[in-house]
Order: structure tokens, then sequence, then C-alpha cells
């Protein structure tokens, strides 16, 4: 079956250069409108069964212009099977102003926005799928004929279409226009269903060229100036505003225009979001970040709380045990304080000045605009794994938290990107799981300096790997949002708003070691301290005879598979749920009296330990992470999905690496 499509659309919006793309041939192409007085003809490129008719460039279809005229007698007298409507993309309101009277033809359509090169010179954005919809589902495709991008698509869109045509919706204008349409077009004689809404908007117009293209046009004089006075206009002003009217909603729907700011900005962004150096720059940014506030000045106020403050002969402890001392109080209870309690709060308290120093340098990004930027440069690597430009941040505060990492997803308009967000967010390792990866590359890598990097390096590709099987699943498969953070102009934050910022997401992360991990502190230390020995339950200074060793060996099949079967590294997995700087603690309390480097060595071998590792990295976050996720989700079975997800994906990934490496 041959087919015939027709390219229409404005004067200058690149037809002609679609049309010699498309057919080979070598129409003359101007910069200049009116170049195409007739219509003119070729076969598509490839395919012989696909005729291309060229038309001139028309702004409407009530001609004023000869070439109008030739495009719309076409178009009424032999209708092509599928016209390709071209959009100059940087100028699209001009040019929607025809696409809603093509719709109108009763022939089906797909749009092409041409320049797509042009608009994305300028950093605006177009959300297809949107635009699509706003057009009755028409398909809607971007392009840029200058570099022959994005044609194909749509011609096989196209060709499709002709081929079964499916009746879709026209635009419908407000209720009262609506019904006069309806009233007229009863009164239009014989002419095909799928043309009378063309016929009945013009009769409603009153085109004055009408009688060239159908007899006996009815009078419909009475229904039209009954509207017009309705609506204080006249008739053909009404059906211009009402086009308007689609068409500014489409724009602001679909059209995402980058927020020009000043000068200065866009300077500054020039070279910020420099399409070569942007990734870079911000490889370097967050490389400044970490040194500062996890590795050198961040780390040496660690080691200095740890060691000062609340390490075991850190102040606290020592005062406080001399204070339970002093007023006689039970051996096991000052156990309890000061190894339990002291020991595993004071171990995520010294966690803080890392994490302060850290969200100053983020709550300062964020403020001078620098991170929403970021976000923007990101957004289209992160639209093809499911995910949003805006993920980009939940993932980076993440590297701190994951408990405001998922907290900032809430900036994530579309329902389908935040979940995927929040689900993923906590792949990244945070702050709490370096003790973990350091002590490992300690004693399988040598201490080796890309160990940290590979970690994260990791929680990048699982996130990648899980948006793009997740994205295929009907769960996500949903409409992306278009990418509406504005971008800013850059300013110097105040340094209070900055600290402000700082302080909220401490002062949770403090507020957590209060809370969760004072708890599962006395938890683990009751669990560890109590059990049955000699026949008898209570308290027992040998951990293998405790309860935690019985849940651990309880469970510990579960783990058999990934290689590390153990009770007390069953136990270290279960105490990560509940913090995720406990699996070190928890080795280390479990491994007691032996060196704990000795002691891993002995129990794991190089791959298991990289099995330990990736499935601790990857597996269901902290319980405070947990609950950050039940509260963002706001839904059970989404909170239950997200967990049960992170945990198939870590033990999968564990199970692939100790398998296979195991061969090796
Ligand atoms: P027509 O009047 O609709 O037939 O438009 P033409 O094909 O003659 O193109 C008008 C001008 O737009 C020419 O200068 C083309 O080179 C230019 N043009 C067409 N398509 C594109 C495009 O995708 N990107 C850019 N930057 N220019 C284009
Ligand atoms: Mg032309």
């Amino acid at each position: 079956m041959s087919v015939t499509i027709a390219l229409a659309g404005n004067p200058n919006c690149g037809k002609t250069t679609i049309f010699n793309s498309l057919t080979g041939s070598d129409q003359y192409v101007g910069n200049w409108p009116g170049v195409t007085v007739e219509k003119k003809e070729g076969i598509l490129i490839g395919n012989p069964d696909v005729r291309i008719a060229d038309l001139p460039g028309i702004y409407s279809l009530s001609p004023y212009t000869p070439e109008e005229v030739v495009a719309r007698n076409y178009l009424i007298n032999s209708p092509p099977d599928v016209i390709l409507n071209i959009i100059d993309g940087t100028n699209i309101e001009r040019n929607l102003y025809l696409t809603t009277q093509i719709i109108e033809l009763g022939v089906p359509v797909v749009i092409v926005i041409n320049m797509a090169d042009v608009i994305e010179k300028r950093g605006d954005k177009i959300d297809l799928e949107k635009f699509s919809e706003c057009l009755g589902g028409r398909p809607v495709f971007e392009a840029s004929a200058l570099k022959g991008d994005g044609l194909k698509r749509a011609v096989n869109a196209a060709v499709k279409l002709a081929k079964c045509p499916a009746p879709i919706d026209p635009l419908r204008f407000s209720a009262p226009v609506e019904q006069a349409l309806i009233e007229i077009r009863q009164m239009i004689p014989d002419i095909p269903n799928a043309q009378k809404r063309f016929f009945a908007i013009k009769i409603f117009e009153r085109d004055e060229r009408l009688s060239e293209l159908i007899d006996n046009i009815p009078d419909a004089d009475g229904i039209i100036k009954n509207i017009e006075r309705k609506l204080k206009d006249d008739s053909e002003s009404i059906i211009t505003t009402e086009r308007y009217s689609i068409i500014t909603s489409i724009v602001k729907k679909c059209y995402i225009k980058r927020i020009i700011g000043d000068a200065l900005s866009e300077k500054i962004d020039a070279v910020l979001t420099n399409r070569f150096a942007a990734i870079p720059i911000f490889a370097v940014v967050m490389f400044i970040i970490y040194y500062v506030s996890v590795t050198s000045i961040g780390a040496m106020l660690s080691d200095y709380i740890e060691e000062y403050i609340f390490g075991s002969d850190g102040f606290v402890p020592v005062l406080v045990k001399s204070f339970l001392n002093g007023i006689g109080t039970h051996e096991k209870l000052i156990s309890l304080i000061v190894d339990g309690i002291i020991g595993g709060v004071g171990s995520v308290l010294s966690f803080v000045p890392q994490i302060m120093i850290l969200f100053i340098f983020m709550a300062f990004l964020e403020d001078c605009g620098y991170m929403s930027r970021v976000a923007f440069i990101m957004d289209g690597f992160f639209r093809k794994i499911g995910l949003s430009g805006k993920s980009f941040i939940p993932i980076v505060i993440g590297t701190g938290c994951g408990v405001p990492g998922i907290m900032a997803s809430r900036t994530i308009e579309n329902h389908s990107e935040r979940r995927l967000t929040i689900i993923t967010t906590t792949f990244i390792p945070c702050s709490a799981k370096l003790p973990m990866i350091a002590l490992f590359s300690g004693v399988f890598l040598g201490g080796a300096w890309w160990a940290a990097p590979l970690a994260y390096l990791i929680g990048g590709c699982a996130i990648v790997i899980s948006g793009i099987i997740l994205k295929r699943t009907k769960l996500f498969s949903g409409d992306s949002t278009p990418f509406i953070m504005e971008l800013p102009p850059y300013h110097l934050p105040m340094p209070k708003n900055v600290f402000k910022s700082m302080w909220n997401r401490v002062s949770s992360f403090i507020k957590k070691a209060g809370t969760v991990i004072l708890l599962s502190a006395i938890v683990i230390w009751l669990l560890s301290n109590l059990g049955f020995a000699d026949g008898k339950f209570g308290f027992t200074d040998d951990f293998s005879a405790s309860i935690l060793s019985y849940i651990g060996r309880g469970l510990s099949w579960l783990f058999i598979p990934l290689g590390f079967g153990g009770w007390q590294q069953t136990v270290a997995v279960l105490s990560g749920l509940i913090a995720k700087e406990n699996v070190v603690s928890t080795l280390a309390v479990l491994y007691h009296g032996a060196d704990l480097s000795a002691a891993l060595s002995g129990t794991f071998t190089p791959v298991s330990a990289f099995s330990f590792l990736i499935f601790n990295l990857l597996c269901a976050p902290c319980v405070a992470a947990m609950a950050a996720i039940a509260r963002e989700m706001s839904d059970k079975k989404w909170t239950a999905f997200a967990i049960a997800y992170q945990t198939a994906f870590a033990y999968a990934a564990a199970f692939l690496i100790y398998n296979i490496g195991s061969l090796f």
C-alpha cells in the first residue's frame, strides 16, 4: 500500500530541508519565507511506497496568500494519508497556531518539533510526552533537520499511523463554542465525517473563501450571532482566542524555558555548565568537598572526638565510670552504660564533625545556585535510567547520610521518579559505611587509595542498573516530568542560611544517635551479654553462648551462598540494619580479644570479604533510613517493595561476586 505524507508547517520552519533529507532531492532551501510556493513531491529514500509532498509554508488554513490557498486546497481536496506537521521549535507559539488547525482536518497528524539543536543550545527543554498528551495523543518528535537527527523516527511513526489510523479527539474549545460547533455540524451537508469539524469551524469563522471548497454552505448566522453577543467578540476572533488559550496551556506545560539570569550568572554558567567542562568541574568540586570534610579536616576532628571524648579512654566514659563506681553501681550496669550506650552512641556522634563540614559545603552549593545547575546538567543522563536530574541531589546528600538524602527527594514532582530515587539513593555509600570500607580495604587491599572511590562507583552502578531494570517494569513506566527546576541567578549565600540548613540535617543525625542508636546499643549489649551458660539463662561473658549468637546461627544459612555463613558475620549484618556503623563495631566486639585484622583475614577469603562488603553496602539501609523511606513513600507497600528490592539486589550482587569470584 502506498502512503502519502504531506509536510506542512509555517514558512521557514525547515520543511524543505526535511523534504530534501527524506527524499534525497535538492529543492532550494532558503532562509526566508515563501520560497516554496508550489507543492513538490518526492519518494522516501529506502521506501518507494512512501510519497512525500512538500507544501508551501503557511501560517493558517484561513487563506490570505496564494501559498495558503495551494496548501489548503490540497489538504482538503486530496487529503494525504498523514500530515507531518513541522514546527519551528524556536517559535512554538506561532507555529502551534497552524497545528491547532491542521488537527481539525481529520487526517492523522504527526508533529515534528524541528530546530532541536537550537533549543538545546539555548538550554531549553521540551517535554515530548506531555506535548503529545496535550495534542490528544498525537505522536510528537523532536528533530534537527540540519543535523539529520530524529527524522527517521517521525517518518516511521507517520507511515505506521497512515496504515492504521486511529480516531483521535480534536482539541476542544470552551463549552459554549463547542456547543455552537455541534449545532453547526448538524447542518453541514454530505461531506466526510472526519472533515466536518474543520468545516463547522470555518462556517463559524464566516470564512469568505469557503465556497471554493463546498457547495450549499448552511446558514448558521443565528447560532453565530448568538454566541458573538454572549462572548462580546466577533466569531473569527473568538476562535483565535480559543486557539491561543490552548496553545498557551501547551507551552506552559511542555516547554521549559531556561530562566535567564543576570549577565554575571550567564558568564559563570558558560563555564560551569559547559558541555565538556561541566562534569569534570563537578568532579573536582566534589573531590575537594570530600577531601576536606571526610578525609582531612573532618577525619581529624572525628578522630579527636573518638580519642579524647567518647573512646574507651576518652573523658566521658572515664568520668561516667568513676562516678558510677563511686556510687557503687553494679558492674553489669556500668558495662551497659559505658560499653553499650556511650560506646555505641559515641561511635556515631564522632561522625558529627565530618557531617557538619560536609553539609556546610552542600548547603553552600545549594544556596549559591550551583546544585540546580548540576541537576540540570545530569538531567539527560538520569532521565535515561528513569530518574530525574533532581535525583542527583538526594544521591549526593546520601553520601553523607541516607536520611536527609531520602528526604531531599521531595523536590522531585514525578511520583515514579521520586520513588525510584528513594529506592536507589542509599546504594551510594553513606558516611556510616565508610568505616566498614576502610576496615576491609585495610585488611584485604592493603589500604589501597582506590577502595573508597570503588565503593562509590559500585553504588553508582547499582543505581544505574536498578534504574534500567525497574524502568522496564510496569511500576515505573509512567510519564516523565520535565525538568522544571529554576536555574536561579548565582548569589553569595547568607552565612545564616547556610548554617541553618546544615544544622537542620546535623540535628536529625544527632537525634538519630539519641534515639535509634541509643536503643539499638542497649539491645545489642543485652543480646550479646545475656545467654545460656551452664544450663542457666543469665548474664554471660561467653559471646558464643549469647542470644545474639543463637540468632546469628539461626539465620546464617541465608548467607552461606554468599560465602560468609559464620554467626558473627550474620550478627554483624543484622546489627548493620540498625546502624551501618555497627557492622564494624559488632565484628570488633564479637571477635573480642583477637586482633580484628587477623581475625578477619582468618575468617574471610578476599572473595568472601568482597561479597560481604558488597552485601552490606547495597542491602536495606539502617532503620533510620528505612523509617525515612517509609515517611517519604507514605505507603506501606512501596516501603516494603523498596526494602525488599534493595536487599534482593544486594543478595544477587554478592551471590554473583562470590560464585564467579570463587572460580578464579
Ligand atoms: P521551509 O521554508 O520550511 O521550507 O524551511 P527551509 O527548509 O527552507 O529552512 C529554513 C532555514 O532553516 C534554512 O536556513 C535551514 O538551513 C534552517 N533549518 C532547517 N532545519 C533546521 C534545524 O533543524 N536546525 C537549524 N539550526 N536550522 C535549520
Ligand atoms: Mg521551503
